[in-house]
């Protein structure tokens, strides 16, 4: 009998909008969902480890990857480059595993393009106060990091339209069990 083809997921939102808390804790309550490590040309931040958060690479090495077709979907966010590794998630699929890639609108749309079928989820914070307040409080940029990141938000938001859910992470409990409930839905 031929295995049942997994589902993609991928999760977008504003740098600081709470991704990385989200989806810490999905995946805690849900260790059957399987989260994409990334490829990136970002240096790491502190506590960062290369092959848990991401395969940090320099940009000869990624763009040589770009050049053999390696990547699913890559782009270009703030000034590094990040990628999402065709291999990776062709063979985890055909497994039957559900996976999660958590990316930047334009890699998202690449994949919808190739992809009908993945589930495009959008977070959105409660008020660009907040956000502001919340990419500040991680304290892991400098200000010229932070007025980079503030001035994609605009921009991304509107691309939320393309998006197939939006998610407000307000309150973090409630937005897991809303997350939760989309993902359910599209498995069952
Ligand atoms: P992202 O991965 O989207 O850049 P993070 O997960 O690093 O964002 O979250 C940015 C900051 O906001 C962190 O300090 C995190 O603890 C905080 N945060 C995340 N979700 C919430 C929430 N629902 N309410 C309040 N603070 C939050
Ligand atoms: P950060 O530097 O904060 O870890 O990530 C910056 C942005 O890059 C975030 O919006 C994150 O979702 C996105 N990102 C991470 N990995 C990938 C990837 O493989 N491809 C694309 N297109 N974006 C990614």
């Amino acid at each position: 009998m031929e295995t049942k083809k997994g589902k993609l997921f991928v999760i977008s939102g504003s740098s600081g909008v709470g991704k990385g808390t989200l989806l810490k804790k999905l995946i805690e309550k849900n260790p059957q969902l399987e989260v994409s490590i990334s490829a990136t040309t970002r240096l790491p931040r502190p506590g960062e480890v290369d092959g848990i958060n991401y395969f940090f690479v320099s940009k000869e090495e990624f763009l040589k990857e770009v050049e053999n077709s390696e990547f699913l979907e890559w782009a270009e966010f703030n000034g590094n480059y990040y990628g999402t590794r065709q291999a990776w998630v062709e063979r985890n699929i055909n497994k039957g595993k559900n996976l999660i890639l958590e990316i930047e609108t334009k890699g998202a749309l690449q994949i919808k393009k190739k992809l009908p079928d993945s589930v495009l989820i959008f977070i959105l914070p409660p008020s660009m106060e907040e956000l502001e307040h919340r990419l500040r409080g991680r304290n892991t940029e400098d200000e010229e990091t932070i007025q980079g990141r503030l001035h994609e938000v605009r921009r991304e938001i509107e691309c939320s339209k393309n998006y197939d859910y939006t998610v407000v992470n307000d309150d973090l409990d409630r937005a897991i069990i809303e997350l939760e409930k989309i993902i359910k839905a599209v498995i069952r």
